[in-house]
């Protein structure tokens, strides 16, 4: 089971020879996007007017822009709105208040990005890749590879499709605001570093350069690409670092997350910590909780460990249980085996919760969606 993993690339190009998703504006700064229009022969104010639609306004269709001239709007549009995905399904459980949709992109890979709406604020968790190439043996979206890299735009486009269903009042409970950005769906976000980067500064520029979210409110997932990871830390946005770690111990976590046979559980806490150095951001350390496989009181114990070796209060771990693929020897921990993990850990100082299971009856975990109708 740990053999192939040597073998890994850190960064999981897109096969060459592809067609590349259409150029959007959201793939571009406000300066390119006022080059791209005059290098389509139409004024550079024009690019800002339509990214205050895209991104300020949240508006979709061409005739609710009735600021740009009618003659000119198609080609507007085309030029900086191209169709990027198209919705196959959409789901909603929780009465209304979780929507998964199932997109289907340009070249037909398909992704899948999960709204969640709380009492105090609007999540949406997003895809960067079109499958994944990291080959985690517990999760649907590892089993069938990495099909290729997300652009800056697709990975954009799910978050401005959900702030506008937000605002239309499309989520049960009222129109209200996205605030809050997880890129924890399909995909390592870090093994597609450059176009990842770019929707995080879209997402956070200020409007209407972007969507002007809070970098704090935006949480970049990782199973831990070491030098990524310090590459984030150096970037001086401070987003919330997520570390996929489910295992404490090189033996387990070699098979769990098969990447560790590159980067030990060691260097990637080291990693984590460096983060926390260079930002502040208390890093939230992600752990599936997999019946007998990762969830025994000693584990609890050797985790509490680890994080501690490196100093206090840096750390937020979040148990998350299972989301079980069909087949799969892989299942969800016992609720007592759960409360004890709890337990030892808050008895070693670390902070921790059990994550609320959303969506659980519409197989919200990541890649699951896709995987049926794959
Ligand atoms: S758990 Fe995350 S990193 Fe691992 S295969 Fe699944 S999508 Fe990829």
């Amino acid at each position: 089971m740990s053999d192939a993993p040597k073998t890994l690339p850190l960064v999981m190009d897109a096969p060459r020879g592809r067609a590349k998703p259409p150029r959007h504006l959201a793939d571009l700064t406000l300066a390119e996007r006022q080059d791209a229009a005059k290098a389509a022969g139409l004024q550079g104010f024009r690019a800002k007017q339509i990214s205050v639609h895209y991104f300020e306004r949240l508006v979709h269709d061409p005739e609710q822009m009735t600021d740009l001239p009618s003659a000119q709007r198609a080609e507007l549009v085309s030029t900086f709105l191209p169709d990027l995905m198209t919705s196959l399904r959409t789901q909603s459980a929780d009465a209304g208040t979780t929507v998964k949709t199932l997109w289907k992109l340009f070249d037909g890979s398909l992704v899948e990005s999960v709204l969640m709406r709380y009492s105090d604020r609007a999540t949406i968790c997003i895809s960067s890749q079109a499958g994944c190439g990291m080959a985690c043996p517990f999760c649907a979206t590892g089993q069938g590879g990495l099909q290729r890299n997300m652009s800056t735009a697709e990975i954009v486009h799910q978050v401005v499709v959900g702030a506008r269903a937000m605002a239309n009042g499309d989520v049960a409970g009222g129109p209200g605001r996205l605030s809050n950005v997880v890129f924890m769906g399909m995909g390592e976000p870090l093994a597609n570093y450059r176009a990842v980067m770019g929707a995080v500064r879209r997402l956070t520029d200020p409007a209407p350069e972007g969507l002007g979210l809070s970098a704090r409110h935006v949480t970049v997932s990782t199973v831990g690409l070491v030098p990524r990871i310090k590459q984030l830390a150096d970037e001086g946005i401070p987003v919330t670092l997520a570390l996929s770690l489910h295992a404490p111990d090189d033996e387990l976590r070699n098979e769990l997350v098969p990447i560790n046979n590159r980067f030990s559980v060691a260097e990637t806490v080291d990693a984590a910590r460096y983060y926390f150095d260079q930002t502040g951001r208390r890093v939230s350390i992600e752990y599936a909780m997999m019946r007998d496989i990762n969830d025994q009181a000693h584990r609890a114990d050797l985790l509490a460990e680890v994080l501690n070796e490196r100093g206090r209060g840096w750390v937020h771990v979040n148990l998350i249980p299972l989301n079980e693929v069909r087949g799969s020897k892989y299942t969800r921990s016992r609720d007592e085996d759960m409360d004890e993990f709890v337990r030892r850990l808050e008895a070693g100082g670390i902070s921790t919760t059990i994550r609320d299971t959303r969506g659980d009856e519409i197989d919200a975990a990541c890649g699951q969606l896709a995987a049926v109708e794959g």
